[in-house]
């Protein structure tokens, strides 16, 4: 479903609301100043959100490493950033250690159901329609991020899971103040909201989204959380938390009065006692001498952009004109996207090429089909990375589907030089719309990342549905070290513009002499194997474009703006700088512990 249609729709609703009169509480408060950028010493924390930021530093500064002060952020965001990401969601941990120099990841993605085959989304032989799918009990799978959270503390933490989700608990109790985009997140969903009692009650108080500036409480939420602090995570696997999910899941609380037709799931108590977060190998792919580390199938992020880098090692960018590096940044994620969609999917159910997809001659093969002075005409057809020949293309198109575009991300240092940078999800903006009664957070529409049917018809598809398959994701969180050391580390949100969001903030970071906020603030644009690229209308505005199009590069602008990144770096003096969006998703927030003059 194109996210514009649906918005508007859902934009007028809300009028609708407003127009009937409903008053929005009043209660003027100052929200957590914020900055996009940062330098200094003892650590840095780089999120979308000031209050969750905040939460980060102060753990870094009371003696947490990056690992603890990465959890507590993301719990925190799981309060005021609600819409992207929770407990009831997903998502990929990448960590370096200073300590051993390597870097590990954790797969925290949702699985679908046991029962779950690749019909899960046919109905009446047919796909069901995208937006039906979205808010409904069939495309919740489950959660991975409290997993996430209480492996990672396990493993690479100094704290209790208790202690890092303290200050979460404490701001969903006391609440934080309400800032123009979780107003905005609330208005382009209040349709569906308002058809479940349980996220109308919480979202839509008095019947409108609360007003920018008033404080917004989550008391439901305060409890989980404070009933994970006292069981641990098997309240949410094996006890009552996990009760209400497969309750919620299997008959959605909708209102009798909707007319939405929310189709149940079958997700159960034992898909969640079955669940395991799974340390994976994270992606490697060398670029100018740098190393460079990302998450491995079921996403599709790391392998993506290697694969990219790796391509545009044939290209001198750093000494390519403007409009000339533009033209083989599009290119390279062009004929990447082509490969990604042939041949990425859960490992546990399809044998992923991921050594080929990341070798040179892979590359080379695929470099060579890039002109700089003709786009290639979209979708070009996948390669087959076992027998890489040179020039060869495969002979059947691989389309990207469409896929949801919100989430969040977070990148932590901390003063021992460890790392996280971390990206998690609800998927689509509001997830399935599901609150779970009583509990407080959104409800994952994760599955809806599985292929419907078949992209190719008679072409095998990676990504189709089954029994406790995790769907492929695009999420790129990546740290890019040299010699050993972390240079700097990124991610974002944006469904599958992610890769080239990420694609893009590497390289101007190390081709094109941007500092790292300079990259992330960057017009942006996704091509992703389609006649148009997607950008942003400051994409357009540069005077490259008419050369591009004159190259045979199509755009089409984006229903709104290309992710929300955040990054942080180490620079040559030993400071960290931290940085995150200066305007888009209402600005990022970026700290140090101890600022330094900038
Ligand atoms: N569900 C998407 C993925 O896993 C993420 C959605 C988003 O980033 O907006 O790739």
């Amino acid at each position: 479903m194109p996210a514009h249609r649906s918005r508007t729709t859902l934009v007028l609703a809300v009028a609708a609301v407003l127009a009937a009169g409903v008053a929005a509480p009043a209660t003027a408060a100052t929200p957590t100043p914020k900055s996009p950028v940062a330098v200094g010493f003892g650590g840095a924390v780089a999120s979308i959100d000031a209050d969750a930021t905040a939460i980060g530093t102060q753990v870094l500064r009371d003696g947490g490493n990056a690992v603890d002060a990465a959890v507590a952020v993301a719990a925190a965001l799981g309060v005021t950033d609600p819409f992207s990401a929770g407990i009831g969601g997903g998502g990929f941990f990448v960590y370096y250690d200073a300590k051993t120099h390597r870097v590990h990841t954790l797969d925290g993605r949702e699985t679908a159901p046991k029962t779950a085959d690749e019909n899960l989304f046919v109905e009446n032989g047919k796909p069901l329609p995208f937006a039906d799918a979205v808010t409904s009990g069939l495309s919740v799978g489950v959660p991975g991020t409290p997993a996430t959270w209480a492996e990672a503390l396990r493993k690479w933490g100094t704290r209790s899971l208790a202690k890092s989700l303290k200050p979460a608990e404490k701001l969903a109790r006391d609440g934080f103040v309400v800032d123009q985009t979780f107003q905005t997140q609330i208005a382009n969903n209040a349709a569906r909201f308002s058809a479940f009692p349980s996220t109308r009650s919480l979202y839509l108080p008095g019947g409108a989204p609360p007003a920018p500036g008033t404080v917004f409480k989550n008391p439901d939420l305060a409890a989980t959380y404070a009933q994970l602090e006292r069981q641990g995570v098997d309240a949410l696997y094996d006890g009552p938390i996990g009760a209400d999910i497969a309750k919620t899941v299997q008959k959605p609380p909708v209102d009798p009065a909707s007319t939405l037709n929310v189709r149940p799931g079958k997700l159960t108590t034992g898909d969640l006692a079955a669940y395991d977060v799974i340390e994976r190998r994270p992606t490697h792919a060398t670029y100018h001498g740098l190393d460079v580390y990302g998450m491995p199938a079921p996403s599709s992020g790391g392998l993506t952009v290697g694969e990219a880098l790796n391509i545009l090692e044939n290209f001198d960018l750093k000494h390519a004109s403007k409009a000339d590096y533009l033209q083989y940044f599009l290119e390279s994620t062009r004929f990447a996207f082509a490969d990604r969609n042939r041949w990425i999917g859960d490992p546990a159910f399809v044998d992923v090429p991921a050594r080929e997809l990341l070798s040179r001659r892979f590359a080379d093969s695929r470099a060579c089909l890039i002109s700089k002075d003709k786009a290639a005409t979209s979708p070009v057809a996948p390669a087959d990375p076992r027998h890489p020949a040179p020039c060869a293309a495969g002979s059947v198109v691989a389309p990207t589907p469409y896929e949801g575009e919100n989430t969040t991300h977070l990148t932590v240092a901390d003063k021992w030089g460890n790392v996280v940078a971390y990206t998690l999800t609800i998927e689509q903006e509001g997830g399935s719309g599901i609150v779970v009664p009583g509990r407080g957070f959104l409800l994952n529409n994760e599955l809806t990342d599985f292929s419907f049917t078949p992209v190719t018809p008679g072409v095998p598809d990676p990504n189709l549905p089954g029994p406790g398959k995790r769907p492929r994701s695009s999420m790129a969180p990546t740290i890019v070290l040299d010699h050993g050391r972390p240079f700097f580390a990124t991610g974002s949100p944006g469904g599958a513009s992610i890769i080239t969001t990420v694609l893009q903030v590497i390289l101007g970071r190390l081709d094109r002499g941007l500092s790292l906020e300079d990259a992330i603030a960057a017009p942006r644009a996704s091509q992703r194997n389609s006649a148009a690229a997607q950008v942003e209308q400051a994409f357009l505005d540069q005077p490259e474009t008419a050369d591009l199009k004159a190259r045979g590069q199509g755009f089409s602008t984006a229903p709104a703006e290309i992710g929300a990144a955040t990054g942080v770096e180490r620079l040559r003096d030993g400071r960290w700088l931290a940085a995150a969006e200066p305007v888009r998703r209402g600005q990022g927030a970026a700290q140090v512990v101890w600022p330094a003059r900038w």
